[in-house]
């Protein structure tokens, strides 16, 4: 595995590769890597010939009170672990590199950007596509791989590429999760233990939605009521928000229900901040017995 903390290295590395022909897949990641992480990587290793992953805790998607200094860090971990999954090349750009004296570019998604996350963490959406439109550059890639933990993100990843028709496929890739439902995530080291339980009734609350709309019910009033009962019932648990949406634009979902929706779930536990979210499926085969 190669590894290479300036961008102009990494681009005459990949220029050869791209000449012979190879399909490069992208990962971009924050590091403090899970099998989250893994498991993109071994989507990209499968679905394409040249595995790149990026490390870079973005300093840009991080609001004034939240936990830049604080994200964990573990570089020598990430490469191991990086290297045992099949990573070809890791980049590690410095702060210098990405964002030199005299920057001024921003990538902003005024409508998916300023939803959800975007109320609850102003510009953090600025600071996700500025860093992914950079990283999507530098690298090139044939596809990029993005995990479904973070919907609103591969939203705006997506609507950004389309906009600007940048050349890269994004592909979606399920949440891993623990196996009590926990959705892996590398903020879940700052839970103690107790909170660690907490944080269980989140995915809880995600699958009796799920069920409920496996049974037929599309209201999302309905939908979103179960939610906030479940959620609830956890006291160490503060919700900032437990939303119906519709996929594409995650506006609330219409009165009726729609037969796909996604349920989003934020929520503190402790002083950790969650999110959570699950794809609903409207169940026809009940309807078509009557
Ligand atoms: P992060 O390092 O948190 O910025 O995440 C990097 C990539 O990994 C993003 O595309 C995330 O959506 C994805 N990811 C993070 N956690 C998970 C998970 N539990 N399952 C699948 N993908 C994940």
């Amino acid at each position: 595995m190669r590894t290479f903390t300036q961008i102009s290295a990494l681009r005459t590395y990949l220029r050869g590769l791209r000449l012979e022909g190879k399909e490069i897949g992208f990962v971009p990641t924050m590091g403090a890597l899970h099998e989250g992480h893994l498991s993109l990587v071994q989507r990209a290793a499968r679905d394409c010939d040249l595995v790149v992953l990026s490390i870079y805790v973005n300093p840009r998607q991080f609001g004034p009170n939240e936990d830049f200094e604080a994200y964990p860090r573990d570089l020598q971990r990430d490469l191991q672990m990086a290297s045992s999954a099949g990573v070809d090349a890791v980049l590690i750009p410095t702060n210098e590199e990405m964002y030199p004296n005299g920057y001024q570019t921003v990538v902003q998604l005024p409508e998916l950007g300023s939803l959800l996350d975007g109320t609850h963490r102003p510009g953090h959406f600025d600071g996700v596509a500025t860093v992914v439109c950079k990283l999507l550059n530098i690298v090139q890639p044939d596809r990029a791989f993005f995990g479904q933990k973070d919907y609103q993100q591969l939203r705006v990843i997506e609507q950004m590429v389309l906009d600007l028709n940048l050349p890269c496929k994004i592909v979606m890739a399920p949440t891993v999760r623990a196996e009590d439902g926990l959705a892996l995530s590398s903020r879940n080291s700052y839970l103690n233990d107790k909170e660690r339980l907490a944080a269980t009734v989140i995915h809880r609350s995600l699958c009796a939605v799920v069920e409920l709309t496996v049974r037929g019910e599309k209201r999302p009033k309905v939908l979103e009521e179960c939610m906030r009962e479940i959620l609830e019932t956890e006291p160490l648990l503060k919700l900032q928000y437990a939303t119906i949406a519709t996929p594409e634009t995650l506006q609330p979902a219409p009165e009726e229900g729609l037969e796909r929706m996604v349920a989003l779930v934020a929520a503190h536990v402790g002083r950790t901040r969650l999110i959570d979210n699950e794809v609903l499926v409207a169940e026809t085969r009940f309807k078509d017995l009557s």
